[in-house]
């Protein structure tokens, strides 16, 4: 390929809107750009990248013995309602309707569509296990669409759905997942960790979700340095012994845990996703010295954007809250009021009843009007929940009960799940058995980010300079910059010969023939972070050289025109 040919789209500022290293690569380098919140483009560059991706999973989930198909995206809303996800499903689910006024969605995931396609389809144990899986589009109206196509709305997954006459053989086909999982992130050489997951509202019996190790990661995960213990921070969280929590502050007494209902409630409330980091207790605390009675406070468990958003969204909702009454309150969150579940890792909010009042406590101006016997904000209910959770976990008996547990932030790039019956009991989805019985079939379920892989591997490869790919990914392997190829036609041939040489060898390669200074081209094909990179000046024609450098070396080296190839190799 030409580089005078080709859609060069690099950019020297730091987008001001991009706030993690790989979304401002990708757009420096020109790899995406931004349609509207959580759209991209693929540009050129970056589609190649995504394609080689795409390319590793589909190669190994086929040695797994899974089958390719391709479902459509946008599915009738008649099979969620099947399925109850419909109503269930939240905010994330994109509906629309037809001309006739039909209702679909645009799909998020596709439990529906595979397990009707499948009810059809199999009739028999015979035909089981089976394992299919699609690469495609899916659109989920992410609350809060960021960091370029790492939490994007439309992206792209890798899904694969199984089918089972029995829990034994679902056991064999996740097994199986596993394994392919851990090939396919080994080949995209990342750094990454399979967790235990908790199956959630699921119910299934399983969850594993691969973290790749990054700074810029979303989710905590913890692991023992010694066992094999690894798991996301709400999996810890759950097993970790009741008395390694931290006792609930002395006026304020415990209810239950919220349950998802509860935090769905909340959410809606709130208008914040407390759905899967935020856990959220209601408590309602003694008159204060002002006699400021039913004094209500939400304390939110929140992940770390949630000091950000929550004064926005408090002072939303500062009319609703402030007239409220407290049979009000409970009926909206579903637990009763005046009491406090075990608390981890809280980001205490206060809301009191007057708009005022909570406008002031929210800035944190006015704190010393808001007492609440015997809590101090700051001390017993710290606002950095991984150093809270180090505090209740580390040192103590761990989960497994070895080793020292470590928290470190991953973004998730797979999840596997045993989904069990759900699907295929709502949806009468059976085959027969090998006695002529009718049975319902046992499904897994195993998800891919293969457009979030792109910007996850960016996290973990990069230098001041620009990206820097492994040969696995990298939209070109091998760059060939010519200099003044233009005044100098026997470098322009020998750059030609080169690129046709190294291409004939299987090497995708770009020849940097554009009109621009040196300088210019260097730093665009290291942003661009292509491994390998050959230098053809006249100078070295004369010596019989050219100059090699690897995009991680410090230093160039002059080798001879002949070696170029082998030393590839
Ligand atoms: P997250 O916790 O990051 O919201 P999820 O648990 O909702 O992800 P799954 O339903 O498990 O996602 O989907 C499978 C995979 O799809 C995820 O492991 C992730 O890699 C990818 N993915 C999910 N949401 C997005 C998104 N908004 N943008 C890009 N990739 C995504
Ligand atoms: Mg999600
Ligand atoms: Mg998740
Ligand atoms: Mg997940």
């Amino acid at each position: 390929m030409r580089a005078s040919r080709y859609l060069i789209a690099t950019q020297k500022e730091t987008p001001s809107d991009a706030e993690i290293v790989s979304h401002q690569l990708m757009l420096r380098a020109g790899m995406i750009r931004k349609l509207a919140a959580g759209l991209y483009t693929w540009l050129p560059m970056g589609l190649r990248t995504l394609r080689k991706v795409e390319r590793i999973v589909r190669e190994e989930m086929d040695k797994s013995g899974a089958q390719e198909l391709l479902m459509p995206a946008v599915q009738p809303a008649e099979l969620w309602e099947e399925s109850g996800r419909w109503t269930e499903y939240g905010g994330e689910l994109l509906r629309m309707s037809d001309r006739h006024g039909r209702e679909f969605c645009f799909g998020p995931t596709h439990e529906e569509v595979i397990t009707d396609l499948i009810r059809n389809e199999l009739k028999s144990y015979k035909e089981l296990p089976a394992n299919f899986y699609q690469i495609q589009t899916k659109f989920r109206d992410e609350r809060r669409p960021r960091f370029g196509v790492m939490r994007a709305r439309e992206f792209i997954m890798k899904d694969a759905y199984s089918f089972h006459v029995n829990a034994d053989s679902l056991d064999d086909t996740y097994q199986v997942m596993h394994r392919t999982y851990c090939a396919i992130f080994d080949r995209l050489g990342l750094d990454y960790r399979p967790v235990q997951a908790d199956s959630g509202a699921i119910g299934g019996s399983a969850s594993h979700e691969f973290h790749v190790l990054a700074s810029s990661g979303e989710d905590d995960i913890v692991f023992s340095t010694d066992s094999g213990y690894a798991a996301n921070i709400e999996k810890a969280e759950a097993v970790a012994p009741a008395g390694a929590r931290p006792a609930p502050a002395e006026d304020l007494q415990e209810v239950a845990t919220p349950d998802q209902r509860t935090i769905e409630a909340i959410s809606a409330f709130l208008d914040i996703d407390a759905t899967r980091t935020v856990k959220t207790l209601l408590v309602k605390a003694e008159p204060d010295a002002e006699g400021h009675e039913g004094l209500v406070a939400l304390i939110l468990r929140g992940d770390h954007e949630l000091n950000e958003v929550k004064a926005e969204n408090l002072a939303g909702i500062a009319e609703p809250l402030t007239m409220a009454t407290d049979a009000e309150i409970e009926a909206a969150v579903g637990c009763k009021a005046g009491s406090i579940g075990p608390v981890n890792l809280p980001v205490p909010v206060i809301v009191d009843r007057s708009a005022a009042h909570l406008a002031d406590f929210v800035c944190g101006a006015n704190r010393e009007g808001y007492h609440l016997t015997g809590v101090n904000w700051e001390r017993d209910l710290p606002l950095d929940r991984v150093e809270d959770l180090r505090n209740v976990v580390e040192g103590d008996a761990s989960p497994d009960g070895s080793g020292t547990l470590e928290i470190r932030r991953g973004i998730e790039v797979g999840h596997i799940f045993k989904l069990g019956n759900k699907y295929s009991t709502a949806m009468n989805a059976t085959v027969l058995d090998e006695n002529g019985k009718t049975v319902t079939m046992e499904m897994g379920c195993y998800g891919i980010g293969v457009s979030r892989i792109v910007a996850a591997s960016i996290e973990q490869n990069h230098d001041d300079k620009g990206i820097i790919w492994p040969d696995a990914i990298a939209p070109f392997q091998v760059v060939i910059v010519t200099l003044n190829a233009h005044k100098t036609p026997s470098v322009a041939e020998a750059g030609e010969k080169l690129h046709e040489e190294l291409t004939q060898a299987g090497y995708d390669v770009l020849l940097d023939d554009r009109k621009e200074r040196p300088g210019v081209k260097f730093a665009d094909m290291e942003l661009i972070g292509i491994p390998h990179r050959f230098v053809i000046s006249e100078r070295g024609l004369t010596a019989g050289t050219l100059e090699y450098k690897g995009r991680r070396d410090t230093d160039k080296q002059d080798i001879s025109i002949s070696d170029a190839l082998s030393h590839l190799a």
